[in-house]
């Protein structure tokens, strides 16, 4: 019976792990992050402001996709690049190493990061192995795998770290919004059925859900944000596999919280320039956009009053993580939870502009977020870093 379970287990993962390497297999989505400005120009500039870090060194591209950062680093002077790749789209990675006469320098590798054989340790490992909230898609888990085997005592990893962020939030609209679908079962004769009894679990399945998009910075109440630091040079296996992120947060505003705002960066330590790729919501937008998790009930809270609570993460087998919110108010015994399924995205663009900065929702009609300093070209709509189970 157990080993029964057991194996259930495996195949769901293996299940959601071939959709993985399927959705990136296609070039539509590796077009959809080359053509994110902020997340490649960020690279490219983390890379090539850090030549020293790769001239004449020996360098691993974990997921390498359609080779982008492979080719950075090549040109940053790398002798010789291992580009990893599990999906089908390794072979076109080859097709470009070829064409663009880089194939004495770039090695394409068919395979996974954790199976492949490199024949020789790595000065560098680069990658671009986020998610949304940093740890959805669980790649941060290969990017490690990839050090373990094959770096080099006192090698780089590029980015060399990453940082979530979290701050309670109001927004009636969007818990209005959600609460709305929910009436859909408060019918009673529903073509003659009453799906009443099933209002409550129709309540946690839909605020399980993400919510994934841009929001203004004015909608947290509470500042600073907590962090929870991954330093990708030291952090294990087994670290990211459970994440507890505790909080105390001194409210600004009298509101409902409805849950917590969230974003996050990484930052590429190099040896002449510190760059970082932040998600913020007082920053260009990305591809992974910002994300909300939402109490199953709001909170009200009066300024001065303080929150305090846990985020508990357990890495799941559909490559996210299942997390529990507690949020308290001191000194007193009332409360509130979040129960998320992190990989159950509810994408959330443009379907209410007020909440997020005007000069997003004035771009983001026609799809061409093209402002602010850098530029972005994100997508329209359905990859926040990997929407891969919705196929
Ligand atoms: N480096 C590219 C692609 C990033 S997307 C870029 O920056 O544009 C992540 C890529 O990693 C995907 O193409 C995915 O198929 C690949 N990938 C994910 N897990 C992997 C693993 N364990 N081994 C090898 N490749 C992996």
């Amino acid at each position: 019976m157990a080993e029964k379970g057991k194996k259930k287990e495996a195949s769901k993962a293996d299940a959601a792990q071939s959709n993985f390497f399927r959705y990136y297999g296609q070039l539509v989505h590796q077009q959809n992050m080359l053509q994110d400005a902020v997340r490649t120009s960020t690279y490219r500039d983390a890379i090539m402001q850090n030549a020293v870090n790769f001239k004449g060194k020996v360098v691993l591209d974990v997921g390498t996709g359609s080779g982008i950062l492979a080719f950075f680093a090549a040109q940053a002077g790398a002798r010789r690049v291992y580009a990893v790749e599990a999906s089908s789209v390794a072979k076109h990675a080859r097709t470009l190493v070829e064409k663009n006469g880089f194939g004495d320098i770039i090695k394409v590798l068919e395979g996974k990061v954790e199976e492949v054989d490199i024949p020789e340790k790595v000065d560098v490992i680069i990658s671009e192995p986020m998610g949304f909230l940093l740890v959805h898609e669980r790649m941060l888990e290969s990017y490690v795998a990839a050090r373990d085997r094959f770096l080099k005592p006192g090698g780089l990893m590029f980015p060399s770290s990453g940082t979530i962020y979290m701050a309670p939030f109001t927004d009636t609209a969007l818990y209005a919004e959600q609460m709305a679908k929910v009436q859909f079962w408060e019918q009673t004769n529903f073509h003659g059925i009453d799906l009443s009894s099933l209002r409550e679990q129709a309540v946690k399945d839909h605020l399980a859900q993400p919510v994934v998009g841009y929001f203004s910075p004015k909608v947290m109440i509470a500042s600073p944000p907590v962090t929870h630091r991954i330093d990708f040079q030291t952090v294990t296996l087994d670290e990211l596999k459970t994440i507890d992120i505790d909080y105390r947060f001194e409210i600004e505003q009298t509101a409902l919280m409805h849950g917590l705002a969230c974003w996050f960066d990484v930052t590429f330590n190099g040896t002449t320039a510190v760059k970082r790729l932040s998600t913020g919501p007082h920053t260009s937008g990305t591809h992974w956009y910002q994300c909300r998790l939402l109490l199953q009930k709001p909170l009200a809270v009066n300024a001065t009053q303080v929150v305090t609570g846990k985020v508990n993460m357990v890495a799941n087998d559909c490559q996210s993580y299942n997390i529990t919110i507690d949020a308290n108010l001191d000194k007193s015994k009332i409360g509130a939870k979040a129960i998320i399924r992190l990989q159950d995205q509810m994408y959330h663009y443009l379907t209410s502009p007020q909440t997020y900065p005007e000069q997003y929702a004035q771009n983001a009609q026609d799809g061409a977020w093209n402002y602010g300093q850098e530029g972005n070209g994100s997508e329209s709509a359905g990859g926040a870093g990997g929407a891969w189970q919705q196929q």
